[in-house]
């Protein structure tokens, strides 16, 4: 059912009172493609919605906000693992303790991810060193422009850090439906990154040991240490992506910075973008109900509920400063709408 003037404050996590000009929650493929029919003949443009953990409402949306709630997940053994088929609008985290529980591995570094499955395509999650590319098989998603169902392979998505053909090429042009996982029974335990390196050295426990149980113990207990929770703390993750930079502007600040965070990346160098805004001083800043979260940096929150262009304004008072102290262009993750 389409609805009128709606506010989307419920529908994103930071909170941030908004009105779409019309609303509707598909819960079904055939609500969805009448949903599309409705916004073609009215032309008007569409703000898909998961959980809204990553967009940031800029102004009140003048088209068609769609809530994609389609439920359904299914497991299907096969003789090297497990294939998991999961409708967009099941909840990401839960799908992860779901495969955990059942003993599979290969999801269980992307444990509290917030949001659903059907965004998690969209810019391939990633965190503690696996993303969602690695036990991704395809997806079935809608075609805005004519309600067709379209099958994504791996390849078809193009896959990389924090992107996918859905946030170019193929950008506001599909509804993802509908995912599918392959998770492998030669599981390896992926425990490289150093919170989780830290964390097993601690509880002295051996690497080789360790289940898919484990390791989403550790990730849960290590991303609720440091990172807000958007129930009780408003905010849309890490507010900017790592940059990437070449080698002679890494040299330049690691000479200068010997603390410098950084990663190869092939050529180039990934930077901590956390790292970054604490050393510029913002960690734990606040000013009129928005702020910077102050056990990680790269987290802008929003405890006053404050307007889109609150944040914004913050977010560009960091990047400037990040630009000017340190040669550095942040860009944000989340996307902003309208
Ligand atoms: P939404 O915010 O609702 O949507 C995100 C984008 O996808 C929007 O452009 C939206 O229009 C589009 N979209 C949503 N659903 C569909 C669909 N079915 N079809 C087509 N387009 C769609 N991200 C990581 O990668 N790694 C992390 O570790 C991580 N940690 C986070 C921690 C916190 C505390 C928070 C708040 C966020 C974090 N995020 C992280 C970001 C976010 O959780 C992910 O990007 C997640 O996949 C977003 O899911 P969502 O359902 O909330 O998407
Ligand atoms: P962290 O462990 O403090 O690490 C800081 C940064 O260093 C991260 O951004 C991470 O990059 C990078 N890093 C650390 N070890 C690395 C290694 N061995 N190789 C390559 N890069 C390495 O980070 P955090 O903030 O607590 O987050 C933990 C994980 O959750 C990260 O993977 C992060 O991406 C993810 N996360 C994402 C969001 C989001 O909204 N996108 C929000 C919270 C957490 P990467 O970010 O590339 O992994």
């Amino acid at each position: 059912m389409i609805q009128k003037d709606v506010d989307l404050q419920p529908f994103n996590t930071m909170t941030i009172a908004a009105r779409a000009k019309y609303f509707c929650a598909a819960t079904t493929r055939e609500e969805l493609r009448e949903a599309l029919a409705f916004a073609r003949e009215q032309q008007l443009p569409i703000l898909p919605l998961g959980g809204g953990s990553n967009i940031v409402l800029t102004g009140d949306f003048p088209g068609l906000a769609l809530h994609v709630g389609l439920q359904g997940l299914d497991f299907e053994p096969q003789s090297d693992g497990v294939r998991m088929r999961a409708a967009a609008g099941e909840n990401w985290h839960q799908l992860v303790m779901r495969s955990v529980e059942m003993g599979h591995g290969g999801l269980e570094n992307l444990a509290l991810i917030p949001g659903n499955i059907g965004a998690a395509p969209i810019q391939n999650i990633g965190a503690y060193g696996v993303e969602l590319k690695d036990t991704f098989e395809e997806l079935t998603a809608m075609e805005v422009a004519t309600g067709r169902l379209v099958t994504f392979t791996a390849e078809d998505c193009r896959f990389a850090y924090r992107d996918s053909v859905f946030k170019n090429t193929e950008k506001d042009r599909y509804i993802i439906c509908e995912v599918v996982l392959k998770l492998s029974a030669s599981w390896q335990p992926q425990v490289a990154y150093p919170a989780l390196q830290q964390h097993f050295a601690q509880a002295s426990q051996e690497v080789d040991a360790l289940t898919p149980a484990d390791v989403a113990r550790a990730v849960i207990g290590i991303r609720n240490s440091k990172l807000p929770n958007p129930v009780e703390i408003p905010n849309a993750g890490s507010f900017f992506k790592n940059p990437v930079v070449d080698a002679s502007l890494y040299s330049r600040l690691k000479e200068q910075n010997p603390q410098l965070v950084a990663f190869a990346a092939g050529e180039h160098w990934k930077l901590a973008a956390g790292w970054l805004i604490d050393q510029a001083g913002w960690r734990g800043f606040q000013k009129d109900g928005v702020g910077v979260h102050d056990r990680q940096a790269l987290v802008l929150v929003n405890p006053g509920h404050r307007c889109g262009s609150q944040v914004v304004a913050l977010a560009q008072d960091i990047a400037l400063d990040i630009q000017q102290k340190f040669g550095v262009t942040l860009e944000p993750e989340p996307r902003f709408y309208p």
